[in-house]
């Protein structure tokens, strides 16, 4: 199971995470419940920022912020000086409306609307990762207007494939993602921003897969990049920031390695390594570097509390323990087959005697959290802990069959605080209007 340094089971047998009880956090908050554990988002947070300063010099770690974003989680990255990706219109919005210094922001997206790209304008984004054919000429033309330089990245596929999930893979030759190197495609994207005069060329972007733990993958993605930065450096053209992109892989069940800080901060010092090494070897200039974990910095920090409800036994088949949540407030079972592991929270010390199958209330066979798990035997009004949902689990919420999207709280020291308030059913229909069509 995945028990951290700020998790334990406490005296009373009931799961405890960052000095808060989890029964009382139900008690408190209700069910579904997400609950994040901030010390540990921060403590990864300065081991990857500590580990690129010690082991490289220039660069910082940027929070891929489409693994878990509100207010709070920028707030927190605020406060431990990182950068951020964005991804939308709505998370430049969020981030901005708590101060978040916008300069230090990479807004990527293979297809940026003209309101998205204003508005990254309007907050000062700092820089823009380039990643469709006419994206340099409709930024340069909004630079132009806004009469600034605008700072951006080529995004471009390396063609190196890390062994992941077939449907989270985004840089093989065929993805909608990035400027193929191979073909040609990234050195002519290059020189297009090169010729504009609201862009500044800052240098290269990739993003190799996601949920990595082959090592030998990042470090070829950075022997490639090197390569051509080589290549682009006999045209005299200068990479000044490398960002390798994130998919750092974390724990979901026994399948899955488990990292601990330390091993996080090996890990990037094994790239910091690779790309010093490279550098040096390839007679480059060393580039500025920036790598964006989402998952590594969130996923492990999340845990999502339910109540059990019905309890369907069908001899000789299977067991359903169902619980008052499942695919609204995580897809990803359905979604990419993922898996999870659990604990009855409640009576974490009883023995796991029951294989049973964790269900959604979802109208949907395919809702189910958990297929296969042991567990001590569920009864109604027990609560069930699933771990690892901190990363793309809130961030993919949905109000499918007009459930609510459960409430945030962050733990810290034994404190407890709302990061998202619980959504009522007002503001489920809050936006709903009747159409005056007759
Ligand atoms: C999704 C994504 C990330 C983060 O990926 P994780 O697997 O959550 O670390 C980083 N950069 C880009 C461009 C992405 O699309």
């Amino acid at each position: 199971m995945n028990y951290r340094d700020t998790m334990k089971i406490n005296a009373a047998g009931h799961l405890e995470i960052g000095g808060c009880d989890c029964v009382e956090l139900a008690r408190q908050y209700g069910t579904p419940l997400y609950v994040m554990d901030e010390e540990y988002v921060r403590s990864v947070c300065r081991a990857f920022k500590q580990t690129i300063e010690k082991t490289y010099g220039s660069g910082n770690m940027a929070y891929a912020s489409k693994a878990f974003s509100c207010k709070a989680i920028y707030n927190v990255m605020k406060q431990e000086k990182t950068f951020i990706d964005v991804v939308s219109g709505g998370e430049i919005y969020t981030a901005a409306s708590v101060g978040f210094d916008m300069s230090g922001a990479f807004f990527h997206g293979n297809n940026k609307t003209d309101g998205e790209l204003e508005l990254a304008m309007r907050t000062g984004v700092g820089t823009i990762v380039i990643d469709a054919a006419d994206d340099a000429e409709r930024i340069d033309t909004l630079a132009r207007r806004f009469e600034r330089v605008q700072n951006v990245l080529v995004r471009v596929n390396p063609g190196v494939e890390a062994h992941t999930h077939s449907y989270i893979q985004t840089a093989k030759v065929d993805s909608k993602f990035g400027f193929s190197v191979s073909s040609g495609a990234a050195t002519a994207a290059i020189k297009d921003v090169l010729s504009r005069k609201n862009l500044h060329f800052s240098g290269l972007h990739c993003h190799i897969g996601s949920q990595i733990f082959d090592r030998s993958a990042f470090a070829l993605a950075v022997d490639v990049m090197t390569d051509y930065m080589r290549e682009l450096a006999g045209e005299g053209i200068e990479v000044e920031t490398l960002n390798m992109g994130g998919g750092f892989g974390v724990h979901y069940t026994e399948e899955d390695p488990k990292y601990n800080v330390d091993e996080y901060c090996d890990y990037v010092s094994l790239l910091t390594r690779t790309l010093c090494e490279c550098v040096e070897r390839k007679n480059l200039k060393k580039p500025f570097f920036v790598i964006e974990p989402g998952r590594a910095v969130v996923g492990e920090a999340g845990v999502t509390l339910y109540s059990v409800g019905a309890v369907k036994d069908i001899p000789g088949v299977r067991k359903y323990v169902a619980v008052d949540g499942g695919m609204t407030d995580n897809i990803r079972p359905a979604l990419y087959e993922a898996k999870y592991e659990a604990i009855l929270a409640n009576r974490a010390n009883d023995e796991a005697k029951e294989k049973v199958s964790i269900a959604g209330k979802c109208c949907e066979s395919g809702d189910i959290i958990i297929k296969d798990i042991c567990l001590p035997e569920a009864k109604r009004g027990d609560l069930i802990a699933v771990f690892t949902t901190g990363a793309y689990c809130y961030s993919m919420a949905s109000n499918y069959n007009r459930n609510a999207v459960p409430p945030v709280v962050f733990v810290r020291g034994g404190k407890s605080g709302y990061a998202v308030k619980p959504q009522t059913y007002e503001d489920i229909a809050r936006l709903d209007a009747i159409p005056q069509t007759e």
